[in-house]
């Protein structure tokens, strides 16, 4: 379901553009909001959310979709944490609907899903690794399945999964409130072999109210 946010660009505390392709980890206070904007629209930005005084805790997506007995993700929706716990909550959304089946691209998935000649591609996998290691509080065993916010992965009456063109467009938008301190791991998919980004990976931007 789509619903429009009243908060202005103007008094966000924290703005940040993420270059097309690029990683980008960060921090939101509880209480805080955040909008993850899509600049140019059909930009998949894989995401992942973990409590931050605790990073072992981490966004847990059967859960999250177990509770709200719905496969998509939408205003609305409650992202549930391994332990049970609330970490966010979708306040607006102007795109309507979010992944979190399809999965983060990797090196060893396009060569199996594309050719051998893709194993160079730049990957979500490796933005996650690349981030992580960076940060320094996050490691590979705390990447698990992720959110892909803006790519539209219906699945089908039989049961299917299909990578279908996105259904974002320019100046789309999702809005998540805080419900604990989180750190908020991106890569804004730099993928280039399914529609997911359109066949052009774009810049998305970040931004943060109190
Ligand atoms: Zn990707």
């Amino acid at each position: 379901m789509t619903v429009a946010s009243e908060k202005q660009a103007q008094h966000a505390v924290f703005r940040h553009v993420i270059p097309a392709g690029e990683p980008y980890l960060f921090e939101v206070k509880k209480g805080q909001t955040l909008r993850l904007l899509d600049l140019e629209g059909n930009q998949a930005i894989d995401t992942l959310f973990y409590n931050a005084q605790n990073p072992r805790e981490r966004y847990d997506a059967q859960r999250t979709l177990r509770r709200q007995n719905n496969a998509y993700l939408t205003s609305g929706s409650v992202l549930y944490s391994n332990l049970g716990n609330p970490l966010l909550t979708i306040v607006a959304d102007t795109c309507g609907r979010h992944d979190t089946l399809g999965g983060a691209c990797a090196q060893e998935s396009n060569t199996v899903r594309y050719a051998l000649d893709k194993r160079h591609m730049h990957s979500c996998r490796d933005n996650f690794l690349c981030a992580c290691l960076h940060d320094g509080r996050l490691q590979k065993r705390d990447i698990g399945a992720n959110i892909n916010f803006f790519m539209n992965v219906p699945v089908t009456p039989q049961g299917g999964l299909t990578f279908e063109d996105g259904i974002s467009a320019p100046g789309k938008y999702v809005e998540l409130r805080a419900e604990c301190d989180v750190i908020v791991l991106i890569s804004n998919c730099p993928q280039l072999n399914n529609p997911c980004n359109g066949w052009n990976p774009t810049p998305a931007e970040v931004l943060v109210w109190n």
